[in-house]
């Protein structure tokens, strides 16, 4: 069992924000789609044992691809991949790129899920963050999706400086009345080396405000769990029925494969990734340097993933995954946590609550095990 990711490198424009490995020209388009083909051929064999659950294409920009594109890398994947027969197959799609003969075209493609790049419906704040589109494709392009896809989710950004919370709300119910079954809303946060780091440093724009973030991430989850979501990881929130398989299947730890420049693929317990580079990339594949960069990572370091992923799940950490000698170091920070009111102890699990949510990294940092951990 696995997914497959396929990271599509090219944008339109740069969101502000962002500091994902995207090219703003399309020049490289057709060379680097070629040796994506390459690549799904040339590490096939890695993968034979492999069931693929879940396709996942992301970037970037995938719906800048035209439909025969895209089908003629599924096609590859059929053919070179154990593809289950009910696989969740995701495209991330901007609403700038959606028309009706388009939509129509995935779905002919096998695509049965779509990711949208809404972000926001107020105007001011899609030209702060500096998005290819407007409100008013927002909403068109949402409209026409749900014309022809019952699996859908779109992402929302929260904490810009100018969104107040009646604009968060009016964001949050505009997705739920026009029927969204899954929504993903981010923190804004300030990468380095993102054009947005930089208009802050030079004063052009205002910094984040924790408060309003935290009270923006309260207001997101009392509206859409009244709404009939389940919040099952801090930023994903789905209708019963609607989770995400693709990236619950990275919280549970399933192998994945990372196709394209900046892709990352995980075989426990080897982490491995490609260059964030087009033109580098092009030519380690054409080379058959089928991966950049890999690293194995020890008992500790996968245990720590386990317990920062885990502990942003409605599910919680497990404790039975958690050594006793560990467990038993952990006693007098879990009782301050549980004291403070940002987890909850459960006979076999441990959770956070709303407010611990909103220092899920800090907690998940505390509980870091060391390699002596192990012992027990
Ligand atoms: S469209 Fe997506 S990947 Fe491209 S710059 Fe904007 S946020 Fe980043």
């Amino acid at each position: 069992m696995a997914g497959l990711y396929l990271h599509i490198p090219f944008c339109k424009q740069a969101c502000h924000y962002c500091n994902f490995h995207f090219a703003t020209s399309l020049q490289q388009k057709p060379e680097l789609l070629e040796v994506m083909h390459l690549e799904l051929v040339g590490r096939a064999p890695d993968w034979q044992h492999e069931s693929i659950e879940t396709i996942y294409f992301g970037g970037g920009t995938p719906s800048l691809l035209d439909p025969p594109e895209l089908g003629s890398l599924l096609q590859t994947i059929r053919q070179q991949y154990a593809l289950a027969p009910h696989a969740e197959i995701t495209l991330e799609a901007n609403p700038d790129d959606m028309h009706e003969e388009k939509i129509l075209g995935w779905k002919e493609l096998g695509i049965n899920r779509l990711s949208l790049g809404i972000q926001s419906f107020a105007q001011d704040d899609l030209t702060w963050m500096n998005r290819a589109h407007d409100a008013d494709q927002a909403k068109q392009a949402i409209k026409q999706a749900i014309k022809h896809f019952s699996n859908l989710t779109a992402d929302l950004i929260y904490g810009t400086p100018g969104l107040t919370d009646a604009q968060w709300i009016q964001n949050i119910q505009t997705l739920i009345d026009l029927g969204i079954p899954h929504i993903s809303a981010y923190a804004l946060t300030v990468e380095p080396k993102t054009p947005l780091e930089k208009q802050i440093r030079l004063k052009q724009k205002h910094e984040t405000n924790p408060d309003q973030q935290a009270r923006q991430f309260l207001i997101l989850v009392d509206t859409l769990t009244q709404a009939g979501f389940e919040h099952y990881e801090i930023s994903n929130f789905a209708k019963p029925g609607f989770r995400s398989r693709h990236n619950s299947s990275y919280w549970k730890g399933v192998a994945y494969l990372g196709i394209g420049p900046s892709a990352h693929s995980y075989q426990p317990p080897v982490r491995s990734w490609q260059v964030a580079n087009n033109r580098q990339y092009i030519e380690q594949i054409r080379n058959q340097i089928w991966i950049h960069e890999s690293e194995t990572l020890t008992w500790a370091q996968q245990l720590n993933e386990s317990v920062m992923i885990a502990l942003r799940t409605m599910e919680g950490l497990s404790r039975t995954l958690i050594p006793p000698a560990v467990q038993e170091k952990w006693k007098p920070l879990i009782q301050r946590y549980e004291t403070a009111g940002w987890l909850v102890m459960e006979a076999d699990r441990i959770r956070l609550t709303n407010a611990g949510k909103l220092q899920a990294d800090g907690i998940a940092a505390a509980l870091f095990v060391e390699e002596g951990d192990q012992i027990n």
